[in-house]
């Protein structure tokens, strides 16, 4: 269910496992996800319990459409009745108001400052971290009123960079943007490292407190990697503040 979570001076981070939900296979069980197919009802039931799990109210976990871009959406409260935007970064100044984002292998960001009391949560893959995802989230928590030497910055399960095989021409473009994410595979070839690329965009920024998830999608077996399966479920980290 949980398969990892820590606070920090009353900041939240929790990352889920795949299992202890409802969902049928190739999504079982705990799949977060509402796209990947997975049926409306098992998807609603395992957010409930996973929710649920963390003490948090399911109506006050705060969803976005993720589309690989680097748009932030600044958000108060649930979205309702009001379209979900196209996002992949949430910025919140609301303590209590809990932000989730889902990922298979990609890099889920989780930001606090909980003297300022700003949270924020990122989708980070290749195409985000190259195009400042998480640079844009931390520009609009300082707009917001968070210092980069307060955030706390966690970052979640997700594939390694001696998993993530690329083309060499692929691995060139990323490499230019961001040097850091250059990898290898363990079998020798081109790989692009999506974490290390978000780290040290962190660090530049003097976001210093930071920690990154041990745990390769892809290599394990209790969580699910988009690589590995394709048609899978989907993660979900949640970042929120007391
Ligand atoms: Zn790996």
């Amino acid at each position: 269910m949980i398969g990892r979570r820590e606070s920090v001076s009353g900041a939240h981070f929790a990352f889920t496992d795949r299992w202890g939900g409802v969902s049928a296979a190739p999504y079982e069980e705990l799949n977060l996800g509402g796209a990947v197919g997975d049926t409306p009802e098992a998807v609603a039931a395992n957010r409930k319990l996973a929710a649920t799990s963390l003490g948090l109210d399911p109506a006050r976990v705060v969803w976005m459409n993720q589309v690989h871009g680097a748009e932030v959406a600044v958000v108060d409260e649930p979205w309702g009745t009001r379209p979900v935007p196209e996002v992949d970064a949430l910025v919140t100044a609301r303590r209590g108001l809990a932000l989730a984002v889902l990922t298979a292998d990609c890099v889920p960001v989780l930001l606090a400052d909980p003297v300022a009391g700003i949270a924020a949560a990122a989708h980070a893959g290749r195409p985000g971290m190259v195009k400042g995802v998480v640079p844009a989230a931390v520009r609009a928590m300082v707009e917001l009123g968070a210092a980069p030497e307060r955030i706390a910055a966690r970052t979640g399960p997700a594939v390694c960079g001696r998993c993530y095989e690329v083309p060499e021409t692929m691995r060139a473009e990323v490499a230019a943007v961001e040097p850091t994410a250059h990898a290898e595979t363990s079998w020798g070839t081109p790989a692009v490292d999506v974490s290390a690329g978000v780290h040290a965009q962190l660090d530049r920024l003097g976001v210093c407190d930071r920690a990154h998830s041990p745990v390769c999608t892809l290599e394990s077996g209790d969580h699910f990697s988009y690589r590995r399966d394709r048609t899978t479920g989907r993660l979900a980290s949640y970042v929120w503040l007391d």
